[in-house]
């Protein structure tokens, strides 16, 4: 069976770089599962693991754009993933267009964009209206894109840092439809995972791997994620 993709996303943490370097410095290297660690861009260029993603990236390679970071450095860091149109990045105001633009330009680099949907603020239980909300951040963000080069996590809103996760069905459902009509690389899931449930999420025939935010913070806990065999 192929490797499942296992992606930490550690967002605004930790604070300090010694601090990362320390639990950069716990995860497994050689894990059975495929690993990728995304700490906060300051301090990509000192972390240590054998795949690593960023947590966004700008849509222009190069030019005067104060406080970017252009997915050709990134790709000189040795990047390989790069998160794209993350729910709290589209609470900032970032745009189904501009997220279209970071994946064509990550595609340019040479590095697989992971392009994240998701719907709502409360749990919508509604299947026919999640699939609409997708449907739209699907064509917008993947227009004029090869998808099969795309990465898509699935992240419901309201199950992100919850502790209240979507059921493994309904992630198999949505999974079963963005690869049946995107023709996508491979679906993720992800919003309130940890080691207690991710074999749940795993074991489903369509979900390819899981995009891991809290848990991704606590060594143990991410270890035996990256480490469950099936
Ligand atoms: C995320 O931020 O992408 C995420 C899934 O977070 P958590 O696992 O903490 O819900």
């Amino acid at each position: 069976m192929a490797k499942k993709l296992i992606i930490g996303n550690w967002k605004l943490n930790p604070l300090t770089i010694d601090a990362a370097k320390t639990l950069a410095a716990a995860i497994d290297q050689s894990p059975m599962q495929e690993a990728v660690l995304c700490p906060p861009m300051a301090f990509l260029a000192a972390i240590h693991y054998p795949k690593l993603g960023a947590q966004d990236c700008f849509w222009k390679v190069k030019g005067a754009y104060t406080g970017q970071t252009s997915p050709a450095q990134l790709k000189s860091m040795l990047v390989r993933y790069c998160i794209i149109g993350h729910s709290e990045r589209r609470e900032l105001g970032e745009s189904n267009e501009i997220i279209q633009a970071k994946v064509a330009a990550l595609l340019e680099g040479g590095i697989v964009p992971v392009l994240c949907i998701g719907h709502g603020t409360t749990r919508q239980e509604d299947e026919l209206a999640v699939v609409d909300v997708l449907k739209d951040q699907l064509n917008s963000g993947l227009a004029g894109i090869d998808p099969s080069k795309v990465v898509v996590a699935y992240e419901p809103v309201w199950a992100i840092g919850q502790g209240r996760p979507a059921t493994p069905e309904h992630a198999e459902k949505i999974a079963l439809y963005v690869k049946t009509k995107y023709n996508v690389a491979r679906v993720l899931y992800g919003g309130s995972t940890n080691s207690t449930n991710a074999a749940a999420f795993l074991q489903q025939p369509h979900l390819d791997g899981l995009l891991v935010g809290g848990a991704s913070l606590l060594p143990d806990d991410f270890n035996k994620i990256i480490n469950l065999t099936f």
